[in-house]
């Protein structure tokens, strides 16, 4: 979409005010008046214009592919050979691979059975078929709009940069406590990986749905008892590179420069929990590349520093696409987490998610092995109950990463209620697995 001057004013100043850090401290000062001073005055300083968006260096040698690999071991290995795993349906497997990475696969042994150029795809554009999308711009005006409807509940904040310098931006929802002690938090994140636009899209516009039915009962309830974070663009730069030419380019990793003539980390194998180990490449070229070491990349760095300022933070859902599941950890790991109180409720509530939603449950490891993942490094290192769900759609065929405009509001609709659901169980995500306690799914109207 072709971005308002406005909007990427804003976007510019936004991330100029988080680099001074101004918006990080409106959100840590104790302020939550939702009066969001910070950002709007972020707004009117006015600095300068958005970061461009480089070109990759490398030419694109990748391919959309289709592998027949039997089990999960060999799944795996696939992964750590370099092969981007999109989707599994029986012994086919579909994803994305440069040349480099079908050499090794061939080499490995493993037949590709179809491959086609991304760039033969058909050019689509996000504007003006997709429009309904948000880039960035847009995405920093939405959250701009929602802290202005949401007086007194809602504040705009930057939780640190990315490799080209975008904000990257976030909202708190949540009235004041009462008793002046920190809430139990929730938080929900976007676009890791870039092309995967409708992750984006459902956490914006729950944040949306939050703050316009701020007054019905039970929303009011959850946003006195408990603080909501949405953060929907962690790969800012990634999401803009992938839409900046009017045809979607496939771009998974963020841009980080390799060195090598090859650009771009996986920010879901950037994490530190196994860092480096299966299902993670150590090529740089290849979608799936881990980075130099755990936390290389300011992106992962900023998600850690958020989650490190919020003890009070108990549960995480990070959006991906596609597939239509529901994952919890481990997925770097082929073996149960071994807390089996914990395991319970990570079922419980993943069951209960896959229910209203129609995806399938299960653990992230279940398909293939994959280390370094956002989740698995939120409940190793900080106890936080962390589910990855794959949104819509559920194959290639059906549209992939690009399933179209009609695939927003079903998607955000049928997401709700499993994200007030996993908000309400902030307090104590343990109460998961006690079915009794839980209320019978209800429809979110929307
Ligand atoms: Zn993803």
């Amino acid at each position: 979409m072709k971005r308002a001057l406005g909007l990427a004013l804003a976007a510019a100043a936004l991330a100029a005010s988080a680099s001074a850090g101004g918006l990080w401290d409106a959100l840590f000062d104790g302020d939550s008046d939702g009066s969001s001073g910070g950002f709007s005055a972020a707004v009117a300083a006015l600095t300068g214009e958005a970061a461009s968006v480089k070109p990759v260096r490398k030419a694109d040698d990748r391919y959309w592919v289709t592998v027949r690999i039997d089990g999960k071991s060999a799944r795996t290995r696939a992964a750590s050979l370099g092969l981007s795993i999109e989707s599994v349906e029986g012994s086919l497997v579909g994803g994305v691979a440069d040349l480099s990475t079908l050499k090794r696969l061939k080499d490995a042994g493993i037949e590709v059975q179809s491959r086609r150029a991304l760039s033969g795809f058909r050019p689509e554009d996000f504007p003006p078929a997709d429009g309904i999308y948000h880039n960035y711009g847009e995405i920093v005006s939405e959250l701009q709009s929602i802290s202005s409807a949401g007086s007194g509940f809602v504040s705009a904040f930057s939780i640190g940069t990315s490799v080209q310098g975008r904000a990257i931006p976030g909202l708190r929802l949540g009235y004041p406590s009462r008793d002046g002690r920190a809430k139990p938090a929730a938080a929900f994140l976007g676009a890791h990986h870039a092309r995967e636009h409708l992750s984006t899209e459902v956490p914006l516009l729950l944040a949306r749905w939050i703050a316009e039915h701020a007054r019905e009962a039970r929303v009011k309830r959850l946003l006195e008892t408990r603080d909501i974070y949405i953060l929907p663009v962690i790969n800012p730069d990634g999401v803009e590179y992938d839409i900046a030419t009017g045809n979607y380019r496939w771009q998974r990793k963020n841009l980080k420069d390799n060195g090598d003539g090859s650009v771009g980390v996986d920010l879901n194998r950037n994490y530190d929990f196994r860092f480096g180990g299966e299902g993670a490449s150590d090529y740089p070229g290849s979608d799936t590349y881990h980075g130099p070491s755990a936390f290389s990349e300011p992106e992962t760095r900023a998600v850690r520093s958020f989650v490190e300022a919020l003890p009070n933070l108990k549960l995480m859902v990070s959006y991906h696409t596609f597939s239509e599941l529901v994952m919890y950890p481990w997925g770097g790991a082929d073996e149960p987490i071994s807390d089996g109180r914990a395991l319970a409720a990570f079922k419980a509530m993943a069951e209960r998610a896959a229910q209203w939603t129609g995806y399938r449950a299960m653990q992230s490891s279940e398909l293939y092995v994959a280390t370094g993942d956002t989740c698995d490094w939120a409940w190793a290192a900080k106890g936080i109950f962390c589910l990855t769900f794959e949104l819509t759609p559920k194959s290639q065929g059906q549209g992939g990463f690009y399933p179209g405009s009609g695939a927003v509001g079903p998607t955000v609709q049928k997401n709700i209620e499993p994200a007030l659901y996993l908000i309400d169980l902030a307090d104590d995500p343990y109460r998961a697995a006690n079915a009794t306690a839980m209320a019978a799914p209800k429809e979110a109207g929307i």
